[in-house]
């Protein structure tokens, strides 16, 4: 039986996690607070004590945790998973970070010998427990070979970018434009709420017209009924990767990436607002009346 060390049990790792233990996988849990660790340990998942139990002996190890200073510690903190990690064992980040970690992080585990993946997800949490995440793949292609058995579970499709970093590259500028998107939405119907259009119509039209894209189509309903239930991403993890990947934008054009920037912005009011509420929740901030 194939072993994983799962690292990272938030609202998108919990799910991971169990697709591992449906599969037949030899799950070694951890997760900071362990009380997200409960029912899989029920489900048959063995608690480790530190990222580094969760590495001992594992074939791979998968990490999901919120940022590159979570990564940095789950990996190579006290306790972190590299001091016990095999020489050759897969290292599968699915974390969303910065593309500079992505490759500082590679680079520290190819120099202990372990494979790197980058391997960031598209997807909200009932996709994870699902196992339906689409894979933004950046590796090496013999190891994304033999990582495959432990992508396929979590995933309905894998997308290889090519080397190391491209996985993360298109992951920050899919959620780059996502937050421009949200931003934008939430203030046209801002707009539209102030002039007293009727709100029931103006959601329906922008969900079936010109501008419906998936993340208009998510949240415009949501915005106008202000329904942010099920918190599925949270304002802060929505700022972390904007912030990221105009870091990027600003490492790679000449021209300040503005509209970027203004969708940094709105996510630093955001999340300031409400950090673990639905990102939607923004629509309260630039909907007040002058
Ligand atoms: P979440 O529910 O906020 O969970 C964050 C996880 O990171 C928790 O396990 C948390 O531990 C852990 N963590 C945070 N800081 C840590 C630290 N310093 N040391 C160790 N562990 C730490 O977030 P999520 O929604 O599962 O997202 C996880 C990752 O997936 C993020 O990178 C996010 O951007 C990405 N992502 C999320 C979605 C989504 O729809 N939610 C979709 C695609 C990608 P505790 O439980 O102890 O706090």
């Amino acid at each position: 039986m194939a072993s994983i060390g799962f690292i990272g049990l938030g609202r998108m790792g919990h799910g991971m996690a169990g697709r591992y233990l449906d599969a037949g996988f030899d799950v070694a849990v951890w997760n900071r607070s362990k009380a997200k660790a409960d029912d899989l340990i029920s489900r048959g998942a063995r608690w480790a004590n530190s990222p580094a139990d969760a590495a001992f002996g594992a074939d791979a190890i998968v990490t999901m945790v919120a940022d590159d200073e979570a990564s940095d510690a789950v990996w190579l903190g006290k306790d972190g998973a590299v001091e016990t990690a095999q020489a050759k064992t897969l290292a599968i980040e699915c974390s969303t970070v910065s593309y500079q970690h992505a490759l500082d992080m590679a680079r520290e585990l190819r120099e202990r010998g372990l494979a790197y993946i980058d391997c960031p997800v598209t997807g909200l949490p009932q996709a994870a427990a699902e196992g339906k995440l689409t894979l933004l793949v950046g590796a090496e292609p013999a190891d994304l070979k033999r990582a495959e058995p432990f992508l396929k579970p979590i995933s309905s499709a894998i997308r290889h970018f090519g080397v190391i970093g491209n996985g993360t590259i298109f992951k920050l500028i899919n959620n780059l434009m996502g937050a421009q998107q949200i931003a934008g939405l939430a203030e046209g119907l801002a707009i539209a709420e102030q002039a007293g259009l009727n709100m029931t119509m103006v959601a329906d039209a922008l969900a079936t017209g010109a501008v419906a894209s998936p993340q208009v189509i998510r949240h415009s309903k949501r915005m106008v009924a202000r329904d942010f239930s099920g918190a599925s991403f949270t304002a802060t993890l929505r700022h972390k990767d904007a912030a990221y990947a105009v870091a990027l934008a600003e490492s790679l054009l000449s021209e300040p990436p503005s509209v970027g920037r203004a969708a940094v912005e709105v996510y630093v009011r955001a999340k300031a607002y409400a950090p673990d509420d639905d990102e939607g929740k923004l629509v309260e901030i630039v909907s007040r009346p002058k």
